[in-house]
């Protein structure tokens, strides 16, 4: 195919989207080359992102469960010291690791990596580094990086942000988290578990927006009872770095009198922008929308003929499976096949302790579009649950009442994030509740709340 081309498909960016699109590209038997200005394949995801911050969540879950009594509950009496050399030590062999494995697999699939940073010289060529290549398919997937607050400086040693706390030296006294999304969730964890007193500061009400309302209360409890504090509907004015101590000066979000703060860490997590600079978009012919993402139709087409779009970069939810899954449909669709992501599925999970997951619509959207049923389960009458010391949390399904249908899973259960997949596929299948209620599930799992929540919605649940 390549005509008069040095390949037929370049891809910018070796994330998860832009890595998984240039090997489907490749397994097509497309010629095909993947640009990326890291050292290292994998992207945010691989680097800086998913790998590293589940890394340190995983094991400082052991130092809490050790720390916390948990363990001392089970028979096992330990007293946990911390190493935290070893701890980064093993987070970074997780990320060397995975992102050699993507190294080995574009050799295995014949696809080239371009070393150095891209930028557009017409809609078919591009400068990588000193090197000029033309392709007659660009896919742009150059991901997201860090939202910077206003008038704060990261300077990655008091005021950092994910990447800087995800490498902290030493485990902060006071770590004040702004943002009370994922990210600052799970970080806020991995150091409160270590030791740290942890803030999150959230300029709305409540914290996880996007997820559904009561899932947020929940959670926001059960992050309450393991000891983080919460400042909601505040905003965060300014940070006054003095030596190793930064002050911070709050105000109620609606207005009201101001406050201080005192922090030796501020973990700077208010959400990611596209990223777009330095890669010359108008050269060929394109510009972002207000929001600095790439506009794309429903096959990850820009405005531009040859030139297509995926992951963080375009509107959607910024996460790496949404990323993996427009990498694979975009090389399709570039292939001349079809290639289709549901949007309207894609899972949200928040791997704290336990995990907080949901897919579909929340209750209040769901309950905007038509009227609908409820079932709900807890976990603490889930036999799996309650034998492991796992007594939080719930699971919810949503339904619609005329039909059925499901519109929406959520839970919050110690392996929620890998319960909800099973949510996801029923769904993607256009299941009722009572096909999931009718499915056999294996006990005794987790899942079984599932299921029990699924019976809830016709008020039929056995174990409660
Ligand atoms: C701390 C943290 C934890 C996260 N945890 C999760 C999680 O658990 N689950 C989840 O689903 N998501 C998680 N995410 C989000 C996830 O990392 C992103 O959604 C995902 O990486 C997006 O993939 P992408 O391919 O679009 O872009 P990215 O992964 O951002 O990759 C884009 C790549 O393009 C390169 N690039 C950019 N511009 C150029 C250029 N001009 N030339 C060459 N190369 C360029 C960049 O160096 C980068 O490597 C997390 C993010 C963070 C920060």
């Amino acid at each position: 195919m390549a005509d008069n081309y040095d390949y037929d498909v370049l891809v910018i960016g070796a994330g998860p989207g832009g890595y998984v699109a240039a090997i489907r590209a490749a397994q097509l038997g497309l010629k095909t080359a993947c640009a990326e200005s890291r050292e290292t394949l994998g992207g945010t995801c691989l680097n800086v992102g998913c790998i590293p911050s589940k890394a340190m969540l995983h094991a400082s879950e052991y130092f809490d469960a050790a720390a916390n009594g948990a363990m001392a509950k089970m028979g096992v009496k330990v007293t946990p010291e911390l190493d935290l050399d070893a701890m980064h030590g093993q987070r970074k062999d997780a990320v060397k690791q995975l992102t050699g494995g993507i190294e080995y697999l574009f050799k295995k699939n014949k696809v080239t990596w371009l070393k150095g940073r891209a930028a557009f010289e017409d809609a078919h060529k591009v400068k990588v580094g000193d090197e000029t290549v033309t392709a007659k398919n660009i896919v742009i997937a150059t991901g997201s990086s860090v939202t910077p607050l206003p008038g704060v400086e990261i300077d990655q040693r008091i005021v950092v942000d994910s990447t800087g706390a995800l490498e902290l030296a030493k485990v902060p006294e006071h770590m004040v988290v702004i943002g009370g999304g994922v990210i600052g969730l799970e970080l806020g964890s991995v150091w409160r578990r270590l030791g740290a007193k942890v803030t999150c500061v959230e300029f709305l009400d409540q914290i996880l927006p996007g997820f559904d309302g009561e899932v947020r209360k929940e959670s926001n409890k059960i992050f309450k009872k393991q000891g983080i504090e919460f400042k909601l509907g505040t905003k965060v004015t300014g940070v006054e770095v003095k030596g190793d101590k930064a002050t911070l000066t709050l105000e109620p979000a609606k207005g009201g009198d101001s406050e201080t703060m005192e922090a030796d860490c501020v973990l700077v997590s208010i959400g990611r922008r596209p990223n777009t600079d330095g890669l010359a978009l108008d050269k060929a012919g394109l510009k972002t929308n207000e929001r600095g993402q790439i506009e794309i139709d429903h096959d990850f087409r820009t405005g531009v003929d040859g030139v297509w779009a995926i992951g963080d970069v375009v509107p959607g939810p910024m996460l790496a499976h949404k990323a993996e899954d427009e990498g694979i449909a975009v090389a399709e669709n570039i292939a001349g096949q079809t290639g289709i992501v549901n949007h309207e599925l894609i899972p949200s999970v928040v791997y704290t302790w336990p995990e907080i997951a949901g897919v579909g619509l929340t209750e209040e959207a769901a309950k905007e579009k038509g009227e609908v049923k409820v079932g709900k389960f807890p976990m603490l009458a889930n036999s799996r649950a309650k034998t492991n010391h796992e007594p939080d949390g719930f699971v919810k399904v949503i339904a619609d009442a005329k039909t059925d249908r499901v519109l929406g899973v959520w839970c919050i259960a110690s392996v929620g994030g890998t319960m909800i997949a099973q949510a996801t596929q029923a769904m993607e299948f256009g299941a009722t509740s009572e096909d999931i209620a009718y499915t056999c599930h294996a006990h005794p799992t987790h899942s079984e709340a599932i299921k029990e929540a699924a019976m809830a919605v016709t008020g039929k649940p056995i174990h409660i």
